[in-house]
């Protein structure tokens, strides 16, 4: 479905990586929303500090843009500590770990991204690692070959996973915390969008912030996608500032509507409706059908659709809800 070129596209753009880096907040106070997944984070960290102690490891899971990095680079300045971030995908042997792992300062925290995505080897050099800060190393070959353990840094691992289902239960079990970030609020993406316009010296009104939040289908990343967007548009059409107005303009020509919904998720209702009859459909016949893979369909484009009931999971496949049909005009009889 063309997913990189999708503006409601939840993943990284490169030339995006710099922008967030400016726009990422750097202590709790200015991290807004998740009020639940916060306060519980200042207690342990409050803890962890007045102890002298390392943080416990931490899990986040949730869908991508909704401030998992984010959260990790401030529970490392909020702990006073340093950060190294790497990804699941990125380690592709268990010597690779252990050297990530050698290499820590003392307190350090450890940011890995996609976390389900570790290959086993490496995952199980990350069990004693967690639970002793200790690995273990072959030495030698055949008959004479032994273990030995090598005593490490202590250090706080912090996961992010958009699938928690998908981790193994020996390393989920390992972390002390486990934090599911939610979508925000449409007031909460309208805090963050006036906070970016500022660093950003971007001029937005209230009603243009709010209109570009409730747009932003709960999702940070897109919330700051599309005011850069917008900004550009009411520079070149209307040499001016985002306005309600501008804002309303700018998003019907990026063709994401009321709901935030883009081309994208309509094509996949769309296509439950008209290929399906409204479902009920299993996953892997629908991701086929839309010629993308399920497991994209599932944590990506899916997640915002149900929160908002325009399908829901049965257990005979995905449906759509009388809502959807509204939503696209289109007659619920026509079911
Ligand atoms: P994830 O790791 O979950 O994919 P990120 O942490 O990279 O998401 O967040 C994407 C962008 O959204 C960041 O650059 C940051 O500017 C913004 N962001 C995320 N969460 C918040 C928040 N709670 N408050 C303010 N900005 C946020």
């Amino acid at each position: 479905m063309g997913s990189s070129k999708r503006i409601i596209n939840t993943e990284l753009e490169t030339e995006e990586i710099l922008l967030e880096n400016n726009l990422r907040p750097k202590m709790l106070c200015d991290y807004i929303g998740q009020a639940k997944a916060k306060e519980n984070l200042k207690v342990f960290i409050d803890a962890a500090k007045g102890r002298g102690e390392t943080l416990d490891h931490v899990l986040l899971y949730g869908p991508p843009g909704l401030g998992k990095t984010t959260l990790a680079g401030i529970i490392a300045n909020e702990m006073g500590v340093g950060i190294k971030i790497t990804s699941g995908p990125a380690i592709e042997k268990p010597g690779e770990i252990a050297a990530i792992l050698n290499n820590l300062a003392e307190g350090d925290v450890l940011f890995i991204d996609e976390i389900h995505r570790l290959n086993r080897q490496v995952e199980e050099v990350l069990y004693p690692a967690m639970e002793d800060f200790a690995i273990d190393i072959m030495i030698g070959k055949g008959a004479s070959a032994r273990s030995i353990r090598l005593d490490l840094p202590h250090f706080t691992l912090i996961g992010a996973t958009t699938r928690a289902g998908m981790l193994t239960a020996p390393l989920r079990d390992r972390f002390g915390m486990v934090h599911k970030l939610e979508f925000y609020t449409p007031e909460e993406l309208t805090s963050i969008i006036t906070r970016s316009a500022g660093v950003l010296s971007v001029d937005i009104n209230k009603e243009g912030a709010m209109e570009l939040a409730r747009r932003s289908r709960g999702t940070p990343r897109l919330a700051n996608r599309l005011l850069k967007r917008v900004r550009d548009f009411a520079q070149v059409k209307y040499h001016g500032g985002i306005t309600l107005e501008v804002a309303n303009s700018a998003l019907d020509l990026l063709e994401v509507d009321k709901l935030g919904l883009d081309n994208q998720d309509r094509t996949i209702l769309n296509t439950i409706i008209e290929k399906f009859s409204g479902g009920p459909v299993g996953l892997d016949t629908l991701a086929a059908a839309l010629g993308e893979d399920s497991g994209t369909l599932e944590e990506v484009y899916e997640p915002y659709l149900i929160k908002n009931g325009l399908i829901t999971r049965t257990p005979r496949g995905r449906m759509v809800t009388e809502h959807a049909y509204v939503h696209l005009g289109l007659s619920v009889l026509a079911k």
